[in-house]
């Protein structure tokens, strides 16, 4: 069970700093942070948690998180990571949808359904304890940050999440190890942040190094008090430490030796502004909820390839499909959908895929044990898969189809341009029409016109927005990604 990971790491490392919370600067051991996670273990079953029961974590990036959920693991729950910025109504929403039970939380929150229980974290030793569990249990649901819908509990037995982990472990020469101390200031409440980031740290013994927030100056600060080698970010983050002045960023980073970047696209221009900066590439991954979550990273060729993310990690296959879903290899393989591009919907097999959406366990893997992401991409010359768009986010003009990525990527080529994000609108005559909503740079003057003239001359008349909206900000998830479904 994954809960085993952290039995390993407090036997053979028992006085190594295994946690540090920058905010207080305080720290655990292997050996203390397996006996606080025992000590919780037994203050859930006192509070009538039994196995199979969900249990909630509303908490923070921090030390906290990783014994509770080390903790709920060992009485046997469930564990269901909710985000502690979650409103009110989207948190009792996620608590009767997975029914939990309990929820470990640092201030009680106001207004929990009388049958759902509040535990404060705490890091008081217990006797062991592990009410085991096997590979096929469930240990996380965890809750899709609703980019393309409403949330979707995704379930990830013991079997997947060990699964991705030691796939990660086994990606290429630079992934981590056991003299890493690696920061995490993503959500935890992410499977992004939670397995490639926490769980594999436990699995190798690399110190883990808790910031709750990113701020790009404070972080790097963070960076060099603790040594940091390894950080798990997002492209939002490596976009503002790619906007610092280089000083600032190879003193920072001084000692790091690894950048990695999952969740959303990596702008080739920050991936060579931090390589000029401080020598570091930026590794980056492509994965979703439901493959626990990493599917490719170009730490398995060993060097980052700008727009590309990289090949499958060892023990998972990738191939790409045709649009109806079919299992089988469609009859042109360098061409799934048949229009010339070679592009396909991303399937993925391995043992970590997921076990279908909680609580029935539907839309799973199919009988080949083959999922379809929902994601369009395309296998270069040298096997790289390179991501298009959501096949969900597709806009169709006139039966032409647009991927609002490629029109996105030529806006935000303009100075004038913060940030770019297109959609598509309904349209009497062509059926959709592009529409872009851009956030123009600070100062700058920007007419709509001027947009339009330069995708003019750039793409196809069909891709060129016939709208274009002027905002202050762009709608993004906690891990940077842009949720167009909110825009549309
Ligand atoms: P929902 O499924 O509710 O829409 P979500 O898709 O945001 O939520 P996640 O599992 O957090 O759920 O996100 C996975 C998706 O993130 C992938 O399917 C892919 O579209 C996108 N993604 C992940 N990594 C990358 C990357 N490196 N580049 C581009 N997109 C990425």
């Amino acid at each position: 069970s994954v809960s085993q990971l952290l039995a390993h790491a407090g036997d053979n490392w028992p006085d190594d700093v295994a946690l540090i919370e920058t905010g207080t600067g305080g720290t655990l051991t292997w050996a203390q942070f397996d006996a606080a996670a025992n000590g919780l273990a037994a203050r859930l079953i006192a509070a009538g948690v039994e196995p199979g029961d969900r249990v909630a974590l509303r908490l923070p990036t921090s030390p906290d998180f990783a014994v509770s959920f080390f903790a709920a693991l060992r009485a046997g729950a469930i564990v269901v990571p909710i985000s502690p910025q979650a409103p009110g109504p989207e948190l009792l929403q996620l608590l009767a949808h997975s029914g939990a039970k309990l929820v470990v939380e640092r201030e009680p929150f106001d207004g929990l359904p009388d049958e759902v229980s509040s535990v404060a974290p705490g890091v008081e030793p217990g006797e062991p304890v592990d009410l085991g569990r096997t590979g096929e249990d469930i240990a996380v649901i965890s809750y899709t940050s609703g980019t393309t819908g409403p949330p979707r509990g995704v379930m990830l037995s013991h079997r997947a999440l060990r699964a991705n982990v030691d796939q990660v472990l086994q990606a290429g020469p630079g992934t981590l190890e056991w003299a890493d101390r690696i920061l995490i200031t993503i959500p935890l409440f992410h499977v992004y942040g939670l397995g490639p980031g926490l769980l594999t740290a436990v699995a190798v013994g690399a110190t883990v190094v808790f910031a709750e927030r990113f701020e790009a100056q404070r972080t790097l600060a963070d960076c060099a008090t603790h040594r940091v080698t390894a950080i798990a970010g997002v492209p939002t983050m490596y976009g503002e430490f790619a906007a610092l002045p280089a000083e600032d960023l190879a003193t920072g980073l001084a000692t790091v030796r690894r950048l990695t970047s999952g969740a959303a696209p990596l702008h080739p221009k920050v991936l060579a502004a931090i390589r000029q900066a401080t020598g570091l590439g930026v590794f980056e991954g492509y994965g979703l909820t439901e493959c626990a979550p990493v599917v490719t990273s170009t730490l398995v060729t060993g060097y980052p390839k700008p727009g590309s993310v990289g090949r499958p990690l060892p023990g998972i296959e990738l191939r790409l499909v045709d649009s109806d879903g079919k299992p089988e290899l469609p009859e042109d393989e360098d061409d799934p959908f048949e229009d010339g591009s070679g592009t396909g919907l991303v399937a993925v097999r391995g043992a970590n895929l997921f076990s279908g959406y909680w609580p029935d366990g539907d839309h799973g893997p199919d009988e080949e044990g083959w999922f379809r992401t929902g994601d369009v991409g395309y296998l270069d010359t040298d096997g790289d898969l390179h991501l298009v768009d959501r096949a969900n986010d597709l806009i169709i003009v006139n039966g032409f189809n647009v991927y609002p990525t490629e029109v996105e990527n030529i806006i935000n080529e303009l100075p004038e341009v913060t940030e770019a994000a297109v959609v598509g609108v309904v349209d009497e005559r062509t059926g959709e029409a592009v529409k872009a909503v851009v956030v123009p740079a600070p100062g700058a003057a920007l007419s709509e016109q001027q947009v339009i003239e330069h995708c003019a001359a750039k793409v196809a008349g069909y891709k060129v927005p016939r709208i274009v909206e002027f905002v202050d900000e762009l709608p993004h998830s906690s891990t940077g990604k842009l949720r167009r479904v909110k825009l549309r």
